[in-house]
């Protein structure tokens, strides 16, 4: 259930309700106005602790539990504010525990705010061969490409999955490797945009020789602990989608209630309660799914077939959501620019992001029957 909260989390939902009230003004559609308020409010949640945290307490944060992030997550998307990135601060990420080179050179000015990375997984299907690691000496020579790597155009460094190899060929297992973008051999061949707002590039390698101090971990690891990574991103994928589900509830219930062209409001017809009540049934659905899941994931236990069940039915819900929502409201919500037609963008590409549906289907049916995994 997703409520009977313990005290803290009672505590911590009631700050972040009343953070959002006080700070999350009107958007302005002026480009500085929003760097501005941006500011403003990463300001704003330093004083009220929200930043810290997603940080380690090494680096001075306050680190909170999954449970307590998603929940406080969810109620941000809840918001539906442009705002949202500002306030917590950037976590480790792939690079936590990290030690030496990386952290020195990557960790730390990450969580100092001075240096940004970007993951690169994703390979085109064109690819005549995965992206691939030639041990040599000391260091990687790493070939190949990424095709979709988020905000690659300005980040400092990406963390890039290949397949490593020694000269003569024989295989040592997956890695992840920290590759500066500015290295010798690595070239942006295309940058580009997707409809729900995000920047991205796709990424070839030419034999970019990268430091074996740049492998995070040990060379073997480097799918566990990509998937690993992913796991948790899924997690506030599906904490984005049900809080984007609760907002639209709010503005259908108001939308139902106001007067109609017809004399009547739209609330009082029965077949819109019923689409109505569909909306609110499957979100009652899948916030009860991942509440759970949050809270399984504060155990030691193996939960990926758990994230990916929550992370499939919340996008899914979040896009039927969106479409009755635009469907009840009618061609209003088609301009350019409405809430709805932006929601319905953003709510699209959560049933890619961090993993296809379909592919997260066949990966929980594999967990269940090659690998005896997963709840009901
Ligand atoms: C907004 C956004 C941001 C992203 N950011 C990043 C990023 O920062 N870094 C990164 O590495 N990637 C990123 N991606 C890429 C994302 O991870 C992939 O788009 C996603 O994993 C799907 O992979 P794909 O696009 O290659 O599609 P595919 O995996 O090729 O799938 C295409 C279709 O084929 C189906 N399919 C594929 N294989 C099978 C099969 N065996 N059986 C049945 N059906 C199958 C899928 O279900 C899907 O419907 C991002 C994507 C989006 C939308």
């Amino acid at each position: 259930m997703p409520d009977n909260l313990s005290e803290a989390m009672l505590a911590s939902q009631a700050a972040m309700v009343e953070f959002i009230a006080r700070n999350f003004k009107p958007v302005v559609d002026d480009i500085d106005s929003v760097t501005a308020q941006r500011e403003k409010i990463r300001q704003a949640s330093k004083q009220a602790g929200f930043f810290y945290k997603t940080q380690p307490k090494e680096f001075g944060g306050n680190p909170a539990g999954i449970f307590e992030l998603t929940m406080l997550r969810e109620l941000l998307a809840a918001a539906n504010s442009p705002y949202t990135s500002a306030v917590f601060g950037p976590g480790p990420g792939l690079l936590h525990a990290t030690e030496g080179v990386l952290r020195r050179n990557y960790l730390e000015p990450v969580m100092r705010g001075e240096k940004r990375g970007a993951f690169g997984f994703t390979e085109p299907d064109s690819a005549q061969r995965p992206t691939y690691a030639v041990s040599k000496g000391d260091d990687l020579l790493v070939t190949g490409q990424k095709s979709y790597v988020t905000g690659g155009a300005t980040a400092d460094f990406v963390s890039v999955l290949v397949n490593a190899e020694q000269a003569d060929g024989v295989k040592l297992g997956t890695a992840m490797v920290v590759i500066d973008r500015e290295s010798e051999g690595v070239t942006i061949d295309r940058v580009f945009s997707t409809m729900e707002g995000g920047g991205h590039v796709s990424m070839q390698f030419n034999q970019v020789r990268v430091p074996m101090e740049h492998v995070i971990g040990k060379i073997g690891e480097g799918m566990p602990r990509a998937l690993g990574s992913i796991g948790n991103v899924r997690l506030m994928v599906a904490a984005q989608a049900t809080g984007i589900c609760q907002w639209v509830l709010q503005y259908i219930e108001d939308y139902l209630q106001a007067p109609h062209r017809s004399g009547t409001p739209l609330g009082d017809r029965e077949g819109i309660r019923l689409r109505f009540a569909d909306m609110r049934i499957e979100t009652y659905v899948a916030r009860s799914a991942l509440y759970r899941t949050a809270r399984l994931a504060e155990t030691a236990e193996n939960i990926v077939n758990e994230t990916i069940a929550t992370k499939v039915f919340c996008t899914e819900t979040a896009g039927r959501v969106v479409d009755c929502a635009l469907q009840l409201l009618g061609g209003q919500a088609l301009v350019t620019g409405h809430p709805l037609e932006q929601l319905y963008r953003q709510v699209r590409s959560l049933r890619l992001v961090e993993g296809a549906s379909d592919l997260l289907r066949l990966n929980l049916v594999k967990g269940k029957l090659e690998l005896g995994l997963g709840r009901v």
